[in-house]
């Protein structure tokens, strides 16, 4: 529904009720009242192992981890930093800290010392979870107790004493209102940055999306999903936290994404429903006649997210697994998972990102003016809704640049809205990159290109790439006299972050052009950097 008056789009679907209670935290909405013949049923399974954990132990096992992080000196409002991929009892641990009304925390488990202790020093974790494997990356780096996860589900998970019932930390009350986690993310502008995000956040994300996929209202779905996105980032937590558990399903959870094992995955334990990033798709396509090997045929939808997908590439699934739906869904960590999906809706290729969720009202708006604008025509998608972010942690310049008086989120994407209600992202408006659907941040690598001897200016900017969408590029001002080459750049920059971020191809360029207040003019690079020769 669009209104001509406001401008504002409001959700095709009907709102689900919110819980009202101001007493909720999110481990107690989604378990607290497991019907009895779901507490049987498995929440979670390792794909390999194929050890699982059921509903009944996820609650049981829940209170466990909370009363441990409680007897280790956990207190409400402390943040748990977990650094660690995916594993079969990431989300128990998920659950375990939000049920002390502690905060819970991921950072990227690729990232280089100096970035994980960047991020420590921002959030300030109380502990810190990390692998057997991660723990050189982590030890000494700061004073906080590091614990190791093999070693924490060996001890407490495996011998811990049982807890039945209701979430039994009945001294600590959690509101609502009260942060949940802090995910990172570096927003329209600058360095990455802690996303507020709070229960109602949360509990509002796992209600909506319950809703659109449990449209036949029975509150359980027997959809099989597979895990193959990481739970360190708000799409894996969002979906397989919020919205699986929710519908009471059942997730396979994948320690690290590989082709192989994926299939495998699918076949043995007959996944329905895959999220997935464009690169995971459009490597299915390229290797089909390796997948047919095996028996997929469970498969009903691939749901793909977390950046653009060409349409070239929707087509060409479709003809190769004609009998699998390809979806696509959009959303950003500020809103806490998706905002968008194609849920229910038909059509052989799908180029739209969907419709809005439930309780979720859109404008688009004219990049220059801020006024919205009708049905068809493009401009910067705003969104506001009960999912969207608290604000920036300790950040009040960038949460009032995000978020308006009236509520409303700037996503930084160029948007238009059909007379369907269907959404489609044309452009990105904001600076971020998305290298295989991972956040880049350009301020970031400026800063350290910056620090190169022989660079006297740079401007890190977003350049297509078929397998990864986009790649970090640097356009480089050498300093006079400089010989500096493109090979010397890029080893240079790879030596100093994670290998997702590094840049990739380097233009030398004769200026950086900027705004008379500083501003990099990033349109003006991006239009040069398409041609063949960058002299400015
Ligand atoms: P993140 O906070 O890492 O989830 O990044 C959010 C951004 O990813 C969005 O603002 C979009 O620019 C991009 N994105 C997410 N989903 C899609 C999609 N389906 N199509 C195109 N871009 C997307």
């Amino acid at each position: 529904g669009f209104c001509p008056l406001t401008g504002i789009y409001k959700s095709r679907w009907n709102s689900p009720s919110l819980p009202q209670t101001p007493l909720l935290s999110l481990p107690s909405f989604l378990l607290s009242s497991l019907p009895p013949p779901t507490l049987r049923k498995p929440a979670y399974i390792d794909s390999i192992s194929g050890d699982s954990i059921s509903y009944g132990e996820l609650r049981s096992l829940t209170n466990v981890v909370a009363c441990t992080l409680h007897s280790l000196g956990v207190k409400k409002g402390d943040v748990v930093l977990i650094v660690s991929p995916n594993f079969l009892h990431f989300p128990l641990l998920v659950l375990g800290v939000m049920a002390i009304g502690a905060i819970f925390s991921t950072a990227n488990f690729l990232h280089t010392r100096l970035e994980l202790e960047t991020q420590i020093q921002d959030s300030n974790p109380a502990i810190i979870f990390t692998t057997q494997e991660l723990e050189p990356k982590l030890d000494g780096l700061i004073a906080r107790p590091l614990i190791i996860v093999e070693q924490f589900i060996d001890e407490v998970v495996h011998c811990g004493e049982p807890h039945n019932g209701e979430l039994l930390l009945a001294n600590v009350t959690i509101s609502q209102g009260d942060t949940a986690a802090l995910m990172y993310s570096s927003g329209t502008t600058g360095m990455s940055k802690a996303v507020v995000c709070s229960h109602h956040n949360l509990i509002a994300m796992s209600c909506l999306l319950s809703h659109v996929w449990n449209a036949n209202g029975t509150g359980v779905c027997n959809d099989i999903y597979m895990c193959v996105v990481p739970l360190f980032h708000m799409f894996g937590l969002s979906m397989f936290v919020c919205g699986v558990l929710a519908v009471r399903s059942t997730t396979v959870i994948l320690r690290k994404y590989s082709l192989e094992e994926m299939l495998i995955g699918i076949e043995e334990y007959g996944v329905t429903r895959l999220p997935a990033v464009p690169p995971m798709v459009i490597q299915l396509v390229k290797s089909h006649d390796k997948t047919k090997e095996y028996e997929l045929g469970s498969l009903k939808e691939v749901i793909c997210s977390g950046a653009s997908i060409g349409k070239e590439h929707m087509e060409q699934f479709s003809k190769c697994y004609p009998h699998v739906k390809i979806s696509q869904c959009y959303g950003l960590t500020e809103t806490n998972g998706p905002i968008t999906l194609c849920n229910g809706i038909n059509g052989r290729f799908q180029v739209s990102i969907g419709r809005l969720v439930p309780s979720m009202e859109a404008k688009i708006v004219d990049v220059r003016t801020q006024k919205p604008l009708p049905p068809l025509k493009c401009g910067e998608l705003c969104v506001r809704g009960p999912p969207v972010m608290q604000g920036y942690f300790k950040n009040q310049e960038a949460t009032s640049h995000a978020i308006d008086r009236e509520g409303w989120l700037q996503t930084g994407d160029l948007c238009f809205i059909d007379t369907y209600g269907l959404v489609y992202i044309v452009d990105r408006i904001k600076e971020l990159i998305k290298y295989k659907g991972y956040q880049v941040a350009p301020a970031e690598l400026e800063e350290i290109l910056a620090t190169h001897p022989e660079i006297h200016d740079a401007a890190v900017i977003p350049y297509v790439d078929e397998e990864a969408g986009e790649i970090p590029m640097a356009c480089v001002v050498k300093r006079e006299a400089s010989n500096v080459k493109e090979e010397d750049i890029i080893t240079f920059m790879a030596s100093k972050v994670a290998p997702y971020k590094k840049v990739r191809k380097v233009v030398f360029v004769n200026i950086i052009p900027r705004s008379p207040s500083g501003k990099i003019l990033r349109r003006q690079l991006k239009a040069l950097g398409t041609h063949q020769k960058m002299e400015i």
